[in-house]
């Protein structure tokens, strides 16, 4: 391992390719747990169901009793393998368990099973924006291994316990080169991985439960000199801890080399009621786990027959259909990224298209007051009591004349509130129809003439604006059913 840190070391002595914080250029690589959506454990058969009661779903296995023995979940490793297929990585066709070796009493084997030298996958890479500019982040690997269980610290009563369910539930930890060069990057980073693996459906991404951790590793160093020594931030479980831990970890490590003192590389936690890091322990070394491999796992083959079969089953990821959105629909591209943040959204936009919605309608519908009203109810799409088709009737009445903004955004509310679920009806109900009796129209326009004079005398005299005042108070007098552009046509052929 240290052979390839040497490597990037030497490539990553150029120019900074980053924003400079106090004349330092920062380095970030990262190591990512995703808990695996398989509904048994990695290596035995009790459940993965997150909040049972303690130690309620932790098998003989996962107890290490004497004379069990693990055998492989395929649920886990075909995971694997859809991760490295939506990475562009190379999927070992033949990688090693190995055992990692400590003392803790959360892990009732005295070693954890993971893989080591050989891992399942290898290289790839992350692209995303941050911003306008695109960055590529290249991954180490993506390795196989179980989690540990928990210990539950009950001050109240001056006791600890351990829970075991956790223990044993399959991860995948997903290794980064050190090349992201601020926390903003950093954050986009986490942000396209979690969106890549709850998108191919490997990890529900639910970070509140722990399904998806990341660990961050900070250093700063002079533009042009080597790597500094870094410090590894454990378990970040949420986007705003994470940009909050990784701010302060970089301002901290500057002070300390301003302030004359040596970094020391070591592991630190983020405390979110302080907003500071604090040592954990001096980092170990990978020596320190003695890791060798294990004796009670075969090596893990892989057929190409098998990643072939799970690529033919793969959906289509959210870069290619972002692409495909701008190609066939002439979306933006930023639209197009902000329909395929999740397989949800992209999903439900989709079904309002082929439900007969003009693309970029339905696009600026979702990316805006749909999305403003998911927001501020803290919902996601799924959850959107205004469904695809719904919205693609909606659209479709925009299209055709029917519904002026102002109008379609009543339906809308009426479609949220769940006041309607027919457009149409609703049209009909709220009498929202456009005023199509060319009569009453012609009586509106001449009884704002009469009674706007100065506007009148305005326009006349040259003064443009002064027709906008008047086009205002027909729409107002038409209760906002009169078209505006018709209303301008009309009343400019009035007042010539
Ligand atoms: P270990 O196996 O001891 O955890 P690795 O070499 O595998 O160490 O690196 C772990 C993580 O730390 C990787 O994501 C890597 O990109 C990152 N990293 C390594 N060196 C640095 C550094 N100097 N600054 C920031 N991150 C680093
Ligand atoms: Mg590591």
């Amino acid at each position: 391992m240290s052979e390839t840190v040497n490597t990037f070391e030497a490539q990553q002595q150029g120019r900074p390719t980053g924003p400079l914080v106090r004349g330092y250029e920062v380095i970030i690589g990262f190591e990512t747990h995703a808990q695996l959506s398989t509904a048994s454990k990695i290596f035995s058969r009790a459940s993965t169901a997150f909040g049972a009661e303690p130690n309620t779903q932790a098998c003989a296995v996962d107890l290490a009793l004497p004379g069990t023995l693990p055998v492989m979940n395929k649920g886990a490793v075909e995971r694997a393998i859809k991760l490295g297929l939506a990475l562009g990585s190379h999927i070992a066709p033949r990688s090693v368990f190995a055992r990692k070796n400590y003392f803790y009493p959360d892990l009732p084997k005295g070693y954890q099973i993971s893989q080591f030298e050989i891992p399942v996958v290898q290289g790839g890479a992350v692209s995303f924006f941050v911003g306008e500019e695109q960055k590529t982040v290249r991954l180490v690997r993506a390795h196989l291994e179980e989690d540990a269980g928990k210990s539950l610290h009950e001050d109240f009563i001056g006791q600890s316990g351990i829970d075991l369910n956790r223990a044993g539930t399959p991860l995948l930890e997903i290794v980064t080169e050190p090349d992201m060069r601020s926390t903003a990057e950093a954050v986009a980073y986490a942000k396209e991985l979690h969106k890549i693996v709850t998108w191919i459906g490997i990890c529900d991404g639910n970070m509140q439960e722990g399904s998806f951790r990341c660990d961050a590793n900070v250093s700063v160093r002079k533009p042009g000199e080597k790597l500094g020594t870094r410090r590894e931030i454990k378990n970040l479980n949420s986007f705003k801890f994470m940009q909050q831990a990784i701010d302060y970890e970089i301002r901290w490590q500057i002070d300390e080399i301003e302030d004359g003192r040596e970094i020391e590389q070591a592991t630190v936690l983020f405390n979110p009621d302080t907003g500071e890091t604090r040592a954990m322990r001096a980092k170990e070394d990978s020596s320190d786990y003695r890791y060798f491999p294990d004796p009670d796992l075969p090596p893990l083959v892989i057929a190409a027959d098998w990643i072939e079969r799970v690529k033919a089953a793969m959906p289509e990821l959210p870069r290619a259909m972002a692409e495909r959105y701008v190609r066939d629909h002439g979306l933006s591209e930023y639209d197009a990224a902000q329909l395929t943040q999740s397989a949800a959204l992209a999903g439900y936009f989709d079904e309002a298209v082929s439900a007969g919605a003009t693309p970029k309608l339905a696009s600026n519908w979702i990316t805006g007051e749909m999305a403003r009203r998911l927001n501020a109810a803290e919902i996601g799409i799924e959850a959107a009591p205004v469904k695809a088709q719904q919205l693609a009737q909606l659209v479709k009445r925009i299209a055709d004349g029917t519904l002026p903004n102002n109008a379609a955004r009543q339906v809308f509310e009426a479609l949220w509130t769940g006041e309607g679920s027919d457009v149409d009806a609703i049209i009909e109900a709220k009498d929202l129809k456009p005023m199509n009796d060319a009569g009453a129209l012609d009586k509106i326009l001449d009884e704002v003439i009469a009674k706007n004079a100065k506007n009148v005398e305005e326009y006349r005299g040259g003064k443009e604006k002064a027709l906008n005042a008047l086009v205002g108070q027909v729409m107002k007098a038409s209760g906002g059913k009169a078209n505006p552009a018709q209303v301008t046509e009309l009343l400019k052929a009035k007042l010539s």
